[in-house]
């Protein structure tokens, strides 16, 4: 009856933290996220922009960023016409 009731407190514990728990975790930045105020530089226009802000695409398995979505289809469409 005891080890019952420690249960039942313990789940209420959880249920109390759980809340907490899943802020934090979303709270923290994704793998990877470390760098978002690096620089990067469009290819097209020559702009550097904010990776958190650039628009990015996959060009044959490495990842092309730039300042606008335009800017990444002039470059798809430069890509396959050269
Ligand atoms: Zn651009």
């Amino acid at each position: 009856m005891r080890g019952l009731l420690l249960l039942g407190a313990l789940a209420v514990i959880v249920a109390l933290l759980w809340p907490f728990l899943t802020r934090l975790r979303r709270g923290l930045p994704p793998a990877g996220g470390t760098h978002r105020d690096e620089l990067v530089k469009d290819p097209v226009c020559q702009t550097y922009v904010v990776l958190s802000r650039a628009v990015k695409r996959q060009v044959g398995g490495a990842p092309v960023y730039f300042c606008s979505p335009q800017c990444a289809d002039r470059y798809a469409r430069g890509e396959r016409s050269a």
